[in-house]
């Protein structure tokens, strides 16, 4: 380009661009009031619906979106006052929708700490919603009239159950580790074999909790293999515990050794010392009944002899998100008399839904089905391909183009629980028919009953052994809404590309 060009092109673009700007002006002078906007018809009535300040946010909220629209220049001609309220009125359904809401699990990972881990079974669910809507005993004794312990509720049924001598309930497991550590071995030494410095979920990661608790962490062993003269080795004035963690989410394979819980707390207590085992998942009944045989339970570790248990509530054991704790009866009153241990303590919630749970283990015959995990875990492919086929009849049934597939395929209990165990499971299977297989996951995510599912192979798989038969109803519902909403979006597409280009 010559100078003669350039110049040319430079007052050829200001005189576009002026243009443009002037355009912009005029466009946004042409939006709307929020106060004339209140006025519309279509918004008085919204403010029989939804509250006040919501309305008013979300009409800035959309006008700002139209504002900044027209100086990107992506909007040529005046904005309709309809298309305002409609993105308003989207902007103030998110806004006024809870965030915490009921998602269809259809992933087949029973335990999924993403999806909010076990669901509670019915006996909870009851003592939650009756016990929420009054007063209760929560910290009051009935017979005396007097001041009561919250742990009282449910310690007596776990030591019934596990056998131990005590227990006490903190917010999660996390907390339960922490605990011990901080009350049993601040400034003394702990011993962990180095194939056993789990992270769970990103954020808990044993040395990270035993350097915050004060507590020394002394490693003992490879990677793959420890023995019981490492721990023998390492132990000295400053030892307090010997510690035994569930490696839960993952496994050693080959060359490995590792000490169990039985020799490590015979050592423990020939050298005086405590032995504490963070069990992870608490499975309270004979993981062999599961086919889940190898996975360590509660009972055994108390059997075991260990000083203290610890265990999450809301992983196999099936109940609200807590930490257990059961061990002898001294170690578990220090652990109560710790300041800290009201920091971490349980609400009236939590302690309502873990004794109806624990109740239910008190009727060992009946308990596999009383507890969803529970039951989950051990339903049969048989009754799993018997659900699959009713739901891909109904599926079919309103969506008559769409091909949906009955297929065996394998999941995984997830939640840290038997990680190399693949569960055999059956799911309904489809490719959806002229969409994207990821435009329609993500529709599914966001319907209005969300559902989450996995893709294999390019098909989504909606996993039977997470979906209940009271999910059915709003899983077709939701397939039906992202078929519409994802063909919708195509055609619009379409009409794009045949714009003349000009
Ligand atoms: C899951 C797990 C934890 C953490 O339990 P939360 O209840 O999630 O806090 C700690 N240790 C082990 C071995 C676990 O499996």
């Amino acid at each position: 380009m010559n100078l003669f060009e350039e110049t040319r092109a430079k007052a050829f673009y200001d005189i576009v661009t002026d243009t443009m700007k002037a355009n912009n002006k005029k466009l946004l002078r042409q939006l709307p009031s929020v106060s004339s906007l209140l006025e519309h018809e279509e918004v008085v009535e919204w403010l029989n619906e939804f509250p006040r300040p919501a309305i008013v946010a979300s009409l800035k909220e959309a006008l700002e979106g139209f504002r900044a629209s027209i100086l990107e220049g992506e909007i040529e001609s005046e904005v309709e006052v309809e298309d305002i309220l409609d993105s308003a009125e989207a902007e103030l359904e998110r806004r006024t929708e809870p965030s915490l809401r009921n998602v269809i699990n259809a992933t087949g990972i029973i335990l999924h700490t993403g999806l909010g881990r076990a669901p509670l079974c019915d006996a909870a669910i009851e003592a939650i919603v009756e016990g929420a809507s009054g007063y209760c005993n929560l910290e009051y004794d009935l017979t005396t009239g007097s001041r009561g312990k919250r742990q009282d509720h449910v310690a007596e049924l776990l030591a019934e159950i596990t056998g131990a001598e005590a227990a006490t309930v903190v917010n999660n497991n996390a907390a339960a580790t922490y605990l011990i550590l901080q009350v049993l071995a601040a400034g003394k030494e702990v011993v962990v074999s180095r194939g056993q410095l789990v992270e769970i979920g990103g954020s808990f990661r044993l040395p990270d909790i035993m350097s915050a608790s004060g507590a020394m962490l002394r490693e003992v062993g490879t990677t793959n293999r420890t023995r019981l003269r490492d721990y023998e080795q390492a132990i000295n004035d400053r030892t307090a515990i010997l510690m035994l963690a569930h490696p839960s989410n993952f496994r050693t394979v080959g060359f490995t050794e590792s000490v169990p819980l039985g020799p490590m707390v015979e050592l423990a207590h020939e050298y005086n010392l405590l032995a504490v085992h963070d069990l992870g998942s608490g499975v309270m009944i004979d993981p062999s009944e599961l086919g889940m045989g190898g996975e360590p339970d509660v009972l055994s570790s108390v059997a075991s002899d260990a000083d203290l248990t610890c265990f999450s509530g809301d992983k196999l054991l099936g109940g609200p998100q807590c930490g257990v704790i059961v061990g002898t009866a001294e170690l578990v009153e220090k652990i109560n008399q710790s300041p800290l241990a009201r920091t971490y303590r349980v609400g009236k919630l939590t302690l309502l839904a873990l004794e109806a749970t624990l109740r239910a283990y008190l009727d060992g015959e009946h308990v596999i089905e009383q507890i969803p995990t529970l039951s989950m875990i051990d339903a049969s492919t048989d009754k799993l391909a018997e659900r699959a086929a009713k739901l891909s009849e109904q599926l079919m049934a309103e969506l008559p183009k769409e091909r949906f597939y009955v297929c065996s395929d394998v999941s995984f209990a997830g939640g840290g629980s038997m990680p190399d165990q693949e569960i055999p499971t059956v799911v309904v299977q489809w490719q959806p028919a002229g969409c994207s297989t990821d435009e329609v996951v993500s529709a599914l995510r966001e319907a209005e009953v969300p559902v989450v599912a996995r893709v294999r192979d390019d098909a989504i798989c909606f996993d039977l052994r997470t979906i209940r038969e009271s999910d059915f109803e709003g899983l077709v519902t939701s397939v039906m809404d992202a078929v519409m909403e994802v063909g919708e979006e195509d055609e619009e597409d379409s009409n794009d590309l045949s714009l003349p280009v000009v």
